[in-house]
């Protein structure tokens, strides 16, 4: 299996760029946002609690979004490996993760993280929240409060895997086909 953890910043591009590789690559892409925004939109009871969390910028708490995590990846038994998009963003996930994926015979093989500076996020997320319809993004107070939530839990996550030789730095400032063509030549070696 090839696990992939698809790391970097809130409007660093995560989300397009595992949609572009997953199929290249045959992998699952799982991605956190989404299922969470799946669950506010079917009323379910994690939604509600999701959403909560989700419109102040801060994270979901690690005992239900590792649960969900797990129940995602548990969807997939035939999978060939997974991207995992938004997850893990704290220490605990990074830890379940770990665990849950030596339980499966399997591990993770590398961090891969795209790199873009603050200023250029908070354009990004202003200009997708014209579009997109997202309440996170339509508020520069509440993306701006992710962007700390970001320094303050994930960005640490960073040493976690270097430390293990898995961490891979990529560019993600420039053109869509670019980034995802940086991305390709890291993955093929992975
Ligand atoms: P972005 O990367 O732009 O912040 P996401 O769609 O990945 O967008 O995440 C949206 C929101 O969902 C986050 O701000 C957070 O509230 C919640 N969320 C997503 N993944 C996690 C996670 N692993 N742990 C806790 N909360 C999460």
């Amino acid at each position: 299996m090839k696990n992939i953890v698809l790391f970097g910043p809130p409007g660093a591009g995560k989300g397009t760029q595992a949609n572009l590789l997953k199929d290249r690559f045959n992998l699952v892409h799982i991605s956190t946002g989404d299922v969470f925004r799946k669950n506010i939109k079917e009323g379910t009871e994690l939604g509600t609690l999701a959403q909560s969390y989700m419109s102040q910028g801060h994270l979901v708490p690690d005992d239900v979004t590792i649960k969900m995590l797990e129940s995602e990846v548990a969807l997939n038994p035939q999978a060939e490996g997974f991207i995992f998009d938004g997850f893990p963003r704290t220490e605990a996930q990074a830890k379940a993760l770990e665990t849950f994926m030596t339980q499966m015979g399997s591990q993770i093989n590398a961090m891969v993280a795209l790199e873009v500076a603050d200023a250029i996020l908070v354009e990004r997320l202003l200009e997708r929240g014209k579009a997109s319809g997202r309440a996170d993004d339509a508020n520069e107070v509440v993306i701006k409060e992710r962007i700390a939530e970001y320094y303050r839990k994930t960005d640490i996550l960073k040493g976690h895997y270097q430390s293990q030789n898995k961490y891979h730095g990529v560019d993600g400032v420039g053109g869509i086909q670019d980034i995802t063509g940086r991305l390709i030549s890291v993955f093929e070696l992975l």
